[in-house]
């Protein structure tokens, strides 16, 4: 009997047991920093001389581990594993397949700890943020188990007396799984499992910035009696080996979770046939963001204040969910401004392995250097209020930031800058508001801060987002209950943590029988 799916419950660190048991996680942690990882292929491990080396962001000199790196020869040996494992994979039980899931999930649980802490080296995130990443992998596995033995009867159809019709789901192939550092558990874990669980084998290539804790989850599915094969473990290179394997005709679907440019090069590139290939290829692709929280002019002023602080600097903003925007209608403008920008400046900023931080590092050197050129660019199309200065001797620090009097046609209010910096702008009206929100490439999430009920109702039918949220923030979706993907740039709107995710990763077959 499997219970009902209930999301896991976050850690309360003002618990001094809890804070403990953190502390020991980090220590864990510490105890294997600088390790070599290697590439797992048919569950042989692979050492090469070429590594990627992880490093921590908020001091880049501490080492997380050297992974070595996978070339073409490698993936392509990789290809014809996960190919020859699809055999047998593909007709393996739904009921087991989903088991292994729920095992991997009790394995995690019993690490949490570690694993968030891990996160807190490797990404550089926060403590409740990195608390949050593991509690949402652990749910996409206990979510996707579920969901995986609810699809593996298929869906009814009718028959006719003499003619047995049936409709069920099968699985598609080979997946190359590409998630993101930013939720570098999270995203990688939920699509990974999304992809096994189908009956589908699976290349993953973790983000360079975060291999080692992809490292340490294909070992959790390992333990939880996932066979040899079906998942295979490949770092490496996107112009090198992510081209590639996107390109190689076996092939059958890519997940991918990052930015617009790739994924949009990615969607291009998947859609050419290439010689032997019988197929198109699918794409699930989870891209940026350009996300608006609309503040109306009879909002509860701090309920919108501390909904974009959270969602503007959760993370130093490195979600595609984050809230970069903000539109705040006539008399509300300036009263939720002053406040955003008292509350900002309270902000701790700082190493996120310390409890009390609130605003870690950002990712790299190449992420740092980006969103400061934003900032710069920002103080040239408005008004500076707080933050704009960064900081990279020693860790990629940046002091969040806001910006205030912004155009809506201008630069920071259109293009995603995946940093801690928010830009304001004042409309007229609600009408407006809800204009200004739309008028970006993007459509992922967004929130309206109301008690205006025709105006709620107008932003639930105008307001053009995959995600859309009602007085409070728009980040923090949780599985089973806010399945998360976007409009338009964002992406094929492939809802994460959602009823119909798995079929992405499967197609339907229908069989007639006469009798
Ligand atoms: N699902 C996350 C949220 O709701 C964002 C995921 C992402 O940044 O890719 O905040």
């Amino acid at each position: 009997m499997v219970v009902p799916y209930k999301r896991e419950v976050l850690t309360d660190f003002s618990v001094k047991e809890n804070e403990k048991a953190f502390l020991e996680g980090l220590k864990t942690v510490e105890n294997y920093l600088g390790k070599d990882y290697d590439l797992i292929i048919g569950g042989k491990r692979v050492t090469t001389e070429e590594k990627i080396i992880s490093t921590n962001p908020a001091n880049p000199k501490e080492v997380i581990g050297r992974v070595s790196k996978a070339n073409k020869e490698i993936v392509e040996e990789a290809m014809q594993v996960a190919s020859k494992t699809f055999e047998t994979w593909r007709k393996s039980k739904p009921e087991m397949r989903a088991d292994i899931l729920f095992k991997a999930a009790n394995i995690v649980r019993q690490r949490k700890h570690e694993f968030s802490a891990l996160l807190v080296k490797e990404a550089g995130k926060p403590w409740r943020e990195a608390d949050a990443d593991v509690a949402e992998g652990i749910d996409f596995m206990e979510y996707y188990g579920r969901q995986m033995l609810k699809l593996k009867d298929g869906m009814e159809v009718l028959s006719h007396p003499h003619e047995e019709n049936r409709f069920s789901y099968i699985p598609l192939g080979v997946g190359v799984v590409i998630p993101p550092w930013n939720f570098a558990f999270a995203i990688m874990c939920g699509t990974t499992v999304a992809a096994l669980v189908s009956g589908n084998t699976v290349l993953l290539k973790p983000a360079s910035a975060t291999p080692v804790v992809a490292a340490k989850f294909v070992d959790v599915l390992e333990e939880a009696g996932l066979p040899q094969g079906v998942l295979n473990y490949v770092p490496g290179s996107g112009s090198e080996i992510g081209d590639y394997l996107v390109d190689h005709p076996k092939t059958r679907f890519i997940s991918f979770t990052g930015s617009r440019e790739v994924g949009a090069r990615i969607y291009e590139k998947a859609a050419k046939i290439q010689p032997g290939q019988i197929w198109l290829k699918r794409v699930i692709a989870e891209m940026g963001g350009k996300d608006t929280i609309v503040v109306d002019e009879d909002a509860d002023i701090e309920v919108a204040a501390q909904s974009i602080v959270t969602s503007a600097f959760g993370f130093s903003g490195q979600k595609c969910s984050a809230c970069s925007r903000v539109v705040a209608v006539g008399e509300a403008y300036d009263k939720v401004l002053n406040r955003v920008v008292e509350i900002t400046k309270d902000l701790s900023v700082g190493d996120p392995s310390e409890k009390s931080t609130y605003v870690g590092p950002v990712i790299d050197q190449a992420a740092f250097d980006k969103i400061m050129r934003y900032i710069e660019i920002g103080k040239k199309e408005g008004r500076l209020l707080t933050g704009g200065e960064g900081d990279n001797s020693n860790g990629y620090y940046i002091q969040p930031t806001v910006f205030a009097d912004i155009d809506p046609e201008a630069v920071i209010m259109q293009e995603e800058i995946f940093g801690p910096v928010v830009t304001f702008t004042k409309a007229n009206d609600f009408d407006e508001a809800i204009e200004i929100a739309n008028n970006t490439e993007y459509g992922l999430t967004g929130a309206v801060i109301s008690k205006n009920r025709y105006h709620i109702e107008k932003a639930r039918e105008d307001f053009h987002v995959g995600n859309l949220y009602i007085n409070r923030g728009c980040t923090g979706a949780v599985v089973g209950y806010q399945p998360f993907g976007g409009f338009n740039m964002s992406g094929t709107d492939s809802k994460a943590g959602g009823p119909d995710y798995l079929l992405l990763h499967m197609q339907a077959k229908t069989v007639s029988e006469k009798y």
